[in-house]
């Protein structure tokens, strides 16, 4: 989305972080200090040195009791100076339970006014042109459920398409996006998807920008174009669409775009779709693309592969970082590779702190955003405009650098998101970099992996990892078959990269059993995903889980298993 409002500028903003942060937080604590909650620790005070002496780092658990008031009818100021209009769930998807958030309007103008400023910083590098284009961009909402007081409970991205920003923002009168905004609000996700690729497909040769919230979306979008392909090319030669798409509202405004018959169009897409191979799709598809718009760090790392692939290696820019507790900040160096990418820290969005990962218990040692230090790993702490005071977020953080006195970070992984048999801890980042070792050995036996997920499994002794492997084959007219030998390399490979805890415990068939990947059929992480979405989350918001832990999951998985496979020898250990 362009931004149109008076936008400050970036350098101005991250040239002043620390003033800016303590403008945030004399703003916060002013509208908050008479809260029920902070009253307890400041007795109406907003000093901000008695704010740091005084209030507790707090994890949700503190903090629920407090927010479940102001969801059953409470005042907001139990928690919150300002109004509390919404609540926003978060995705919960490792078998942690989903939490909810309160928040307002504030809330999404911050996230929009990352957005914009975001938007700024990509436009700096790829409309040097000067070429107007538009976006095809899979995004998608789910109506809101809501409190017992009848507040409306949110994914973050629903509430923020569903808002009056956006529905009354300035850059709408432009047509940035190919599909209109009846699709994105079209509250089935199939409809959805199949609307915006029609509409993605007529306009085919204006866009310029691919894109969805999160990777996993966007993989999921190719993947239901090619069960669909012939369903849409034949809509756009008679120009009439398919009878299931029902929604009125979406099915009307797809119909203007459509306009007539177009097999001129049909033809070419048909031809382009009917190749052996899918490699390069999206350029091939959508030839004005200049790069693919997602979030690919952390959980949807795994998705960067596939995507090269289907878009012959166009630049893949993460865009932000952020929870439904707060926005947090923006990649504003788009051509870096997905794998390198920092995101820069908006200090004007909520007040935050920074726990070393390695503080011992030690309180104290929380920093403010500009002392952090570079190469040094922390958790963000956050103090937002809503009543969270301090309040852990479980992310991991590495600082890469600074632009002007702003932080940049990494994200490293989750906290708590761990395998562990014995005495080895296996995190999320160790996980993805040890698939990313057995990528070539899959690479050339034609395969590619296009869901994965693992937990320890310590029913037996003893215990051992278990991954789940969702794999097809590159050539779309393939049906692969599972060679044994390659499949135990794979899970050699996967041993062979974790780390000396792992292999020495390994090493000792006592201690952890040999690694095991369990063959699932294909469409079971759709169905996985299904399971999460049915327990109140959104497509647009779902992130697969890395480790899963939550046993309807699992027995979700375990219906679908087709092949199991097992590591032959231990790991060797450094000499
Ligand atoms: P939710 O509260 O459901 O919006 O999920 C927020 C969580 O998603 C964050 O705390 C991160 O763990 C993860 N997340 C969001 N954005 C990113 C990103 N750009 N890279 C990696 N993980 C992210």
């Amino acid at each position: 989305m362009s931004p149109s409002f008076n936008l400050m500028d970036l350098e101005e903003l991250t040239s002043n972080a620390k003033k800016i942060q303590e403008d945030v937080l004399e703003e916060i604590l002013t509208l908050n200090a008479n809260t029920e909650y902070l009253h307890r620790f400041l007795h109406g005070s907003s000093d901000k040195e008695l704010f740091k002496k005084n209030v507790p780092v707090v994890t949700y658990d503190d903090v629920k009791p407090y927010i479940e008031r102001v969801a059953n009818g409470e005042p907001s100021d139990v928690i919150s100076g300002g109004p509390i209009t919404m609540f926003l769930r978060s995705t919960g998807t490792s078998g942690g339970k989903q939490k909810v958030f309160p928040v307002n309007d504030k809330y999404i103008e911050k996230l929009g006014y990352v957005i914009a400023l975001r938007s700024l910083a990509m436009s700096k590098h790829f409309d040097s042109g000067g070429e107007q284009g538009k976006a095809m961009e899979f995004h998608c909402t789910k109506p809101p459920s809501a409190t017992p007081s009848g507040l409306p409970i949110f994914a973050v991205f629903s509430s923020f398409f569903m808002s009056d920003y956006f529905k009354n923002r300035p850059s709408k009168c432009n047509s940035e996006y190919t599909s209109p905004d009846q699709i994105i609000l079209c509250p089935d996700h199939n409809q959805s998807l199949y609307c915006h690729l029609l509409c993605g497909l007529v306009q085919r040769d204006e866009v310029v920008r691919v894109g969805a919230a999160f990777a996993f979306v966007l993989v999921r979008a190719i993947d239901f174009l090619e069960k669909h392909w012939k369903e849409l090319c034949s809509n756009i030669r008679s120009g009439h669409v398919s009878e299931w798409i029902t929604d009125l509202e979406g099915r009307n405004a797809v119909s203007t775009i459509l306009r007539g018959p177009n097999p001129k169009l049909a033809d070419v897409i048909e031809q382009e779709c009917s190749h052996k191979s899918w490699e390069g799709i999206i350029t091939r598809l959508w030839p004005k693309a200049k790069y693919i718009d997602c979030i690919i760090t952390g959980q949807m790392a795994q998705y960067i592969p596939m995507l090269e692939f289907y878009s012959n290696k166009l630049p893949i820019v993460s865009t932000t970082y952020g929870s439904s507790e707060s926005t947090f900040g923006m990649n504003v160096d788009p051509l870096c590779k997905p794998q390198d990418t920092s995101y820069t820290c908006a200090p004007n969005i909520s007040y935050f702190e920074f726990l070393p990962v390695d503080h011992k218990g030690d309180m104290a040692s929380i920093v403010d955003l500009v002392d952090v230090k570079l190469g040094c790993y922390y958790e963000p702490v956050v103090t937002n405009y809503f009543g969270l005071h301090r309040y852990l977020i479980g992310d991991i953080l590495q600082v890469t650098g600074f632009y002007n006195n702003t932080p940049q970070f990494r994200f490293v992984h989750r906290k708590n998101v761990v395998l562990s048999v014995r005495s080895e801890t296996t995190t999320e980042e160790d996980i993805l970099k040890a698939l990313n070792h057995v990528g070539l050995v899959l690479e050339s036996s034609d395969l590619m992996l296009m869901g994965f997920t693992c937990y320890a499994d310590i029913s037996i002794f003893p215990g051992h990892y278990v991954f789940y492997w969702e794999l097809k084959a590159k050539d779309v007219h393939n049906v692969f078959e599972l060679d044994k030998k390659v499949m135990v390399k794979c899970c050699s490979i996967l041993e062979e990269s974790f780390d000396e805890v792992y292999r020495k415990n390994r090493s000792n068939d006592e201690c952890i059993g040999p690694l095991e990947i369990r063959v699932v059929r294909q469409g079971t992480f759709d169905s996985v995903m299904e399971y999460f979405i049915s327990q109140g989350g959104s497509i647009a918001q779902y992130k697969t889980p890395i480790c899963i832990n939550s046993s309807e999951a699992l027995a979700v998985l375990e219906n679908k298993v087709l092949a199991r496979f097992f590591s032959e020898k231990s790991p060797p250990l450094d000499s």
